[in-house]
This record gives structure tokens, C-alpha cells and sequence, in this order.
């Protein structure tokens, strides 16, 4: 159901990580204090936003079951003091009587193994490169039940409802979009986040229209030049864009593209499941079709990692099913596998 406790809380749970990330990102020098290396203000971040994403479930839902991608262990070495303060004094941006331990407790909440009947999946910052360079990154949550996510919340902090926005420059309000299995997508502000969920936004692609596919910026997460080859035997005008994050899945599911491909840059790579669940269920519900490159649904019951999946096809049923036939043609189903 759209409005179960479960969801709500999940609700709430991301936007406020949506603050307190965008806090960090916007004022990086007062959160994190002496911290000088380059990479504090996304660690700062992730910690912060894993533990308010769990202390506010475990407030609506009791202890819960989740696979987090953070843990508190180098967080609570010795030498991480001022990492640790930062991170507690970034949680209480919107958790305002945290104690040091119970932030500690809280991202340490996200150690689940996954593998069970159901359980919570969270990436606190998504697309952490997108971060750091002040563009697109997503709070991820999702709840599996059986082998497929049920419920998923995905912050987008930076992400323009506004089609005609770029995507990179921050926008002011972002967006969150808000899917339960079956009952559809939906969509709210990111930084209005009480104000009733809206129907998310879907349009159709004909027969015809130009094919607009996104990808990865980072190369290393996603190979360009086959995603160009495909798009290509496709045979029909294309476009492309990049952006960080699973807002990817997020604008294929509100129609501004009609493609996410995510093709596979080294055999060894298991995709993990807190970098799909909340956006694959978002994407289905709002009308795409979510596979590997092979065509297989995805399995989130395998642990952290989809481990029997490659790369990733997010597209609008149109067009599914041809590009599954080109990455075919093109012999780059078998790339993937080892
Ligand atoms: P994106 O912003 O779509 O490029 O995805 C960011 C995510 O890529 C990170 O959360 C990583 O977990 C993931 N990642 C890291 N290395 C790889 C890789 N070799 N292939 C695919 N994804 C990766
Ligand atoms: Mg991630």
C-alpha cells in the first residue's frame, strides 16, 4: 500500500538523509571541522545519512533487518575522532539529541546480511563521484520481500522535477519518488517532503521517436562504447546523457528517457543490491521493464550482491526487448560472465 507504516517511515527515513546530505554538501566546512582530505565530506555523509535512514525506522518500526552498505568500524578506531564527531554533529542536523554511541549503534544497524525471507536494503549516498562534484547522487532504501523489492523510496537530492533543467547543476528542491509494488509511482519534493505524494509523471514512447538512453558518467561503472554500439544497432535516432546515481531509474521511470543501460566493464563485478532494489521498483513501477543484459529479472535474494545477474537493462517496454536482441547480436551478453 502507498501509505503502509512501513512506507511512511521509510519516507520520512530518506528525507531527512536528503537533509542532512544536502547540509553536508552545502556546508562542508562547519560539519566536518578539521577534516582536510578531499573525500570527508562524502564520508561524513554516508555515515550521517545511514544513521538517521535506520534510527528512524527503528523509531516507526521497531529493529529492523538491513543491508547497508556503511559500517561504523573504522569510525570507531582511535584515530577517527574528528571523522566522528562530524559525523554526529551532521546526524543531529535533524536526529537533535544523538549521543555518539547511539550513531554509532545506529549505522552499525545496517550490518545485516541480507539472504532472508525479507529485510531493508540501503545505499546512504549513491553515486558518490556525483556527489563530490556538486551533481546528482540518491538516498537509496528499498524493502525486499521474497526475492524482489517491495517498497522503495529514492532520494534525489539534486534531481529537477523540471524536465527542462539541467541535470548537471544541483537543483534547489530535488525530488523523492516513492513506489510499492503494484500501486505505482509517485513523487514528492525533496525538500517539501510532507506535502502529499503526486503521481509521478510517465510518458509513453512511440514508435519512432528519437531513443534516449542514460548512462553512468563514471566509465569504470559502465562500459560507454558498448552502450554506443547498441544504441546504434537500434538502428533509429538516439540520444545520450549521463548522470550519477540511480536517478537514472528514477528518469527513465518518469519517462525524460526511455532507457538506463548499465553494461558490464569487468567479469569479475557483482552489481549490489542496494544499488538497484529502490530504483529498479521504481522504474517498474512506473511502467519500465527491469533486467540484466541477458534478459533475467533480477534476484535480490542472493545476499548483498545480485550474484546470478550482469549489468543492467532499464527501458521502456518498447524498446526492451530490442535492445536485449542487440546486446545479444553483438556478443556482449558473454562479456559479462565469468
Ligand atoms: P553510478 O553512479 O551509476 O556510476 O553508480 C555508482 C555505483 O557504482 C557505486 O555505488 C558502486 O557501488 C558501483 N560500482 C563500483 N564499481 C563498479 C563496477 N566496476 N561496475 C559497476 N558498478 C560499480
Ligand atoms: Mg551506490
Amino acid at each position: 500500500m502507498i501509505d503502509s507504516d512501513a512506507l511512511k517511515a521509510a519516507r520520512r527515513a530518506v528525507a531527512d538523509a536528503c537533509l542532512v546530505c544536502r547540509a553536508v554538501q552545502r556546508d562542508t566546512d562547519s560539519i566536518t571541522g578539521p577534516l582536510k582530505d578531499d573525500r570527508s565530506p562524502v564520508t561524513v555523509a554516508d555515515y550521517a545519512s545511514q544513521a538517521v535512514v535506520i534510527h528512524r525506522l527503528r523509531e516507526s518500526l521497531g529493529e529492523v533487518h538491513c543491508v547497508g552498505e556503511e559500517d561504523a568500524d573504522a569510525l570507531r578506531s582511535p584515530d577517527a575522532e574528528g571523522l566522528r564527531r562530524a559525523v554526529v554533529a551532521a546526524a543531529r542536523l535533524v536526529w537533535t539529541d544523538a549521543t555518539e554511541d547511539e550513531v554509532l549503534d545506529a549505522i552499525d544497524g545496517g550490518n545485516d546480511p541480507g539472504a532472508r525471507e525479507s529485510f531493508w536494503t540501503l545505499d546512504p549516498i549513491d553515486g558518490t563521484k556525483g556527489f563530490l562534484r556538486g551533481e546528482q547522487y540518491a538516498v537509496s532504501l528499498a524493502y525486499i520481500d521474497g526475492n524482489v523489492p517491495t517498497l522503495g523510496v529514492l532520494g534525489c537530492p539534486n534531481l529537477p522535477m523540471d524536465f527542462s533543467q539541467p541535470f548537471d547543476h544541483p537543483d534547489a528542491h530535488g525530488a523523492i519518488y516513492v513506489a510499492s509494488r503494484n500501486y505505482g509511482l509517485y513523487e514528492v519534493p525533496a525538500d517539501e517532503p510532507s506535502m502529499p505524494l503526486r503521481k509521478a509523471p510517465t510518458l509513453g514512447h512511440q514508435p519512432g521517436d528519437t531513443v534516449r538512453m542514460c548512462e553512468s558518467v563514471e566509465s569504470g561503472h559502465s562500459r560507454h562504447e558498448h552502450s554506443a554500439q547498441i544504441m546504434e544497432k537500434l538502428g533509429v535516432a538516439t540520444e545520450s546523457f549521463r548522470l550519477d546515481s540511480q536517478a537514472k531509474y528514477a528518469v527513465v521511470a518518469r519517462g525524460q528517457a526511455d532507457v538506463y543501460l548499465r553494461m558490464p566493464t569487468r567479469p569479475g563485478y557483482r552489481e549490489k543490491i542496494w544499488d538497484h532494489a529502490a530504483g529498479a521498483l521504481c522504474a517498474s513501477e512506473g511502467g519500465a521493464v527491469v533486467t540484466d543484459i541477458t534478459g533475467a529479472p533480477l534476484d535480490f535474494s542472493k545476499g548483498p550482491t545480485l550474484s546470478d545477474n550482469r549489468g543492467i537493462v532499464c527501458a521502456s517496454p518498447q524498446i526492451h526487448g530490442r535492445i536485449i536482441r542487440a546486446i545479444d547480436e553483438l556478443g556482449f551478453a558473454q562479456m559479462g560472465m565469468d
